[in-house]
Parts: C-alpha cells; sequence; structure tokens
C-alpha cells in the first residue's frame, strides 16, 4: 500500500510531494491516520535546507513534518494504553528511558532524542507510525484540528508555568506562532499587562486578539522607552523571548527589571552577545531556556487550560490548506507573507 507525502528526496533547498510506502508500526507503536499537522519553524529551516538543517538532517529521504493530530488506524504488538479510534496528537520528544535524564525526571531533554521530521519519518504524509509512549489521547471536548497545534503551545505552557506571571508585567518579544501561545496562556493565568513586540503588523493584530494590552512594532518605536513607560520607569517583571532574534534578546537584558526573569524559547542562528555584569549579575536576573514540554505534566495543564475554555486557540491559525499545497505553504512562509500556523490537510 502506497500514500501521499511531502519529502526531503535531496540535501538540498526544497521538497517534493510523492507516493511512499505505508509504514508498518513497529513494536510498541501505532498507526495513525494523519488528520491534519502544521508547520513549525524547525520544518522551514529543514525547506530551505540552511546551515543548520545541513548539520542536523542524516536521513535522506526523509518525510517532514512533526505537529500533528491523528486517528489510530492500526496498533503494533504489545501497545497496551491505546485503541484503535483514538484521537491522538504527539508529543515529538521520543525519548530513550535510560539516560540520566529519562532516569531523573526531565525525559524532554533526553539524551538520545530522537524526532520525527528529523531522525525519521514524521506527519506529511498521510499515514504515520508513532510509539505509544509519545501519544496523548485528546479528549473529544477539544476540536480536533486544535491537536496539532498541542506541540508548540506547550513550549509556551511550559515556560509560561515556570514563570512568575500572575499580576506581572510581562513582554513577549516575538508574535509568531510561540510567541501567540504564551501571551494567550500568560493572559490566562493572570498576567497584569502583556506587551507583545513584532514587526510584522499582520502578527502584532494576532497578538492583541491573545490577550496582549499592547502590541509594539519595533520597527518604528523603541520598545525599551516603551516598557519603562508602562512599568512606571521600573522595567519588566517577565520577559519571553519568541523571537531568537539576538539583538531583540540583548535589547530585552536592558528593559527587563532588577531581579526580573528572561525565559528563552526563540532559536537564535548565531551566538548572541549578552553584557553580564549589568544585565545579568548586578540586575540579578533570572534566565531560563526551553526545549520542548515536560513529559507529560506540560501536556496535562494544557489540555485543562483548553478545556476550561481559558485559551483561544482559533486566532492561532492562519491558512488550512491540503497536503498537496505543502511546497505553496513553504514559498508562502519564506516571503514573509502575512501568515501565523498552516494547517496541512492529508
Ligand atoms: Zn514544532
Ligand atoms: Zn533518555
Amino acid at each position: 500500500m502506497t500514500m501521499n507525502a511531502f519529502l526531503k528526496r535531496e540535501r538540498a533547498y526544497g521538497g517534493c510531494f510523492d507516493r511512499v510506502p505505508v509504514p508498518i508500526p513497529a513494536e510498541g507503536e501505532v498507526l495513525l491516520k494523519v488528520h491534519s499537522t502544521a508547520i513549525c519553524g524547525t520544518d522551514i529551516h529543514i525547506y530551505a535546507w540552511n546551515g543548520w538543517a545541513q548539520a542536523n538532517i542524516k536521513k535522506v529521504p526523509l518525510i517532514m513534518g512533526h505537529e500533528f493530530v491523528g486517528t489510530i488506524v492500526e496498533l503494533g504488538k504489545g501497545v497496551r494504553s491505546l485503541k484503535v479510534g483514538d484521537v491522538v496528537s504527539g508529543e515529538t520528544h521520543i525519548n530513550c528511558g535510560l539516560c540520566y535524564q529519562c532516569r531523573n525526571g526531565m525525559q524532554h531533554i533526553c539524551a538520545n532524542l530522537k524526532l520525527p521530521g528529523l531522525h525519521r519519518d514524521g506527519s506529511f504524509a498521510e499515514f504515520m507510525a508513532y510509539p505509544e509512549s509519545c501519544l496523548v489521547r485528546l479528549p473529544e471536548s477539544i476540536p480536533i484540528e486544535y491537536g496539532a497545534l498541542m506541540e508548540p503551545l506547550g513550549v509556551g505552557v511550559s515556560a509560561v508555568e515556570n514563570a512568575q506571571v500572575a499580576g506581572a508585567n510581562v513582554v513577549v518579544v516575538g508574535s509568531g506562532p510561540i510567541g501567540l501561545g504564551v501571551i494567550a496562556v500568560a493572559h490566562a493565568m493572570g498576567a497584569r499587562k502583556i506587551i507583545a513586540l513584532d514587526v510584522m503588523e499582520y502578527r502584532l493584530g494576532l497578538a492583541k486578539r491573545c490577550g496582549a494590552e499592547h502590541a509594539v512594532d519595533t520597527s518604528k518605536s523603541d520598545p525599551g522607552e516603551f516598557v519603562r513607560e508602562q512599568t512606571h520607569g521600573v522595567g519588566a517583571d517577565v520577559v519571553f523571548d519568541a523571537s531568537g532574534n539576538p539583538r531583540a534578546i540583548a535589547g530585552a537584558f536592558k528593559y527587563l527589571r532588577k531581579g526580573g526573569e528572561v525565559h528563552l524559547l526563540g532559536l537564535p542562528s548565531e551566538p548572541t552577545a549578552i553584557d553580564l555584569a549589568p544585565d545579568v549579575i548586578f540586575k540579578e536576573a533570572t534566565v531560563y531556556g526551553y526545549h520542548g514540554r515536560k513529559m507529560f505534566s506540560t501536556w496535562t495543564r494544557m489540555l485543562g487550560l483548553i478545556e476550561s475554555g481559558r485559551i483561544e486557540l482559533e486566532s492561532l491559525i492562519s491558512h488550512r490548506l491540503p497536503l498537496t499545497d505543502a511546497e505553496k505553504a513553504f514559498e508562502l512562509l519564506l516571503r514573509g507573507e502575512d501568515a501565523s500556523k498552516i494547517l496541512l490537510l492529508p
């Protein structure tokens, strides 16, 4: 049996649409019929074949994609907790279960992580085989396509639940899908004032819909001045960076208040210069980094927030396209057109 899939076939720019064999679930895995799958920043790196992708992709041909929701259509040997017909979303950090991190409650940063769409075939396909241990059943009350947003939203939930946001003045740098998720969750968790930053008018509009009180276009005005003005000269209590922009990150340490927190979610593509003495040491700033979601406490909290109606996910989705339009979707994102999350429907 064969299926449609969007692949990285050559170690070069782009991707292609092709017929490939339907995968066979290994022991402990299930076969899913993919319902929707979303394009992530990582997929754009892989499609564009930048330096990061060249260094990290070992296997081609490779079915791309890692943010997905689907219905189980077949069980591999030994699967115990899931059944045919279950709707599941995927935790993309497939961990080994044996390393130091796995044995000490940090499975999400396992030393031997394997990610779909990077190390093994991913979700830009009609079917996908996936380990039972990394799937999460989606409650019926949550619209099925939201399952494809859980993975990126979870990064934001993980950061916000670790931050002191209740009653705090919060700045979110970068209003792409990750930043918008952070805004929605920080709003739900009782932030006092959320200031969103971006350079795209379209995204700033979405930031306001997700709960930001102010949305500042940093190509037109100085965010530092604005933050100080809004906080009576004190500075931001908590900053989340979802931009990965080295200049924006360095700038954030300047308008962070003394004793404040910086949470880093965006991935800079080059080293970032921070002036440690004034901006971290004398300031007593606390800095956190995030790679993924806690397995699986972040998922539990995230599903609770969505089911309670406290976060609204519709604003995060800008396009729903058939999988056959994957190339068009990537080109649209690379041109910087108005978009946030694009869902591909196999
Ligand atoms: Zn992702
Ligand atoms: Zn491990």
